[in-house]
């Protein structure tokens, strides 16, 4: 048994994905999912950049293009979610994009620390210049800040800063628990992200130690294979199921409208 619902993969929109809306649900009908969510990269606050996300202009194709997978197949929920960068000083402007639409869910994400796109294979380089501990507890300090600016209801891929394979030498156990304590208390979930095992970390998001935090924290949780391709739709869920549960976890968020739909069991 694997999970049946996806909630996290994109579109063509942001550049560096590839294949229509229609194939990633025939995939997703095709290894017996219940329902998806699209979760295309919102146009960035802070600047532009055509390879990382969707422009502001292209928002009404993203909602055209949900729209017309939704009609073409009836029998198959799809959720119309969105994954949006937390950049500090932007939130007014991150409200407003998010306003546009009555998504079902926005997932929140970290990509920068400053102006460094730290996970994006064009910028690996800004890792010779950084520290990694603070890069590290930079980043856990602004999923902190993301949870608490009420953008969003997910937290995705909360261990991203790892992607490379850079590893923190001090322990981040504190950092992870501050984390986990704020997203309780803020009502985010977090989800399992499992892109990370295609990534050069070759590890899920998070690791099964920084889950059972989450956890024992009470977050509630959401899958997502993060895909960028329309065979990596629900990829590798059956070790995320395993993963979840071996930590504690008996039931995951189902969204509608920005609010819990239901809890599913498993
Ligand atoms: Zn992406
Ligand atoms: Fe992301
Ligand atoms: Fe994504
Ligand atoms: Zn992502």
């Amino acid at each position: 048994m694997t999970p049946s619902v996806d909630y996290h993969m994109h579109t063509p929109l942001c550049g560096h994905a590839q294949g229509e809306p229609r194939e990633y649900v025939e995939h997703a009908l095709k290894i017996g999912l219940k329902e998806i969510g699209f979760s295309d990269h919102a146009p960035l606050v802070s600047h532009r950049d055509p390879t990382i996300t969707m422009d502001f202009d292209e928002l009404p194709k993203y909602y055209a293009m949900i729209e017309e997978v939704q009609k073409k197949y009836p029998q198959f929920t799809i959720k119309m979610g969105i994954e949006a960068d937390f950049i500090p000083g932007y939130e007014q402007k991150t409200k407003e994009i998010l306003a546009d639409y009555p998504y079902d869910y926005v997932i929140g994400s970290i990509h920068f620390i400053g102006k460094w796109g730290f996970d994006d294979p064009a910028q690996r380089e800004g890792w010779q210049a950084h520290d990694i501990n603070e890069v590290y507890r930079d980043y856990y300090e602004l999923l902190c800040q993301s949870a608490q600016s009420q953008l969003f209801d997910i937290m995705a891929h909360v261990d991203l800063v790892k992607k490379f394979g850079h590893r923190p030498t001090e322990d981040m156990t504190p950092e992870i628990k501050k984390t986990a304590k704020v997203f309780k208390e803020c009502g985010v979930a977090v989800e399992i992200n499992s892109s990370g095992l295609r990534k050069p970390v070759a590890e899920m998001y998070p690791a099964k130690s920084a889950l059972q935090i989450y956890c024992d924290a009470g977050v509630p949780l959401t899958f997502g294979s993060d895909s960028h391709l329309p065979t990596d739709v629900g990829r590798d869920f059956d070790k995320a199921l395993a993963m979840a549960r071996a930590v504690g976890y008996k039931e995951h968020l189902v969204f509608k409208r920005r609010k819990v739909e239901r809890k599913v069991k498993f």
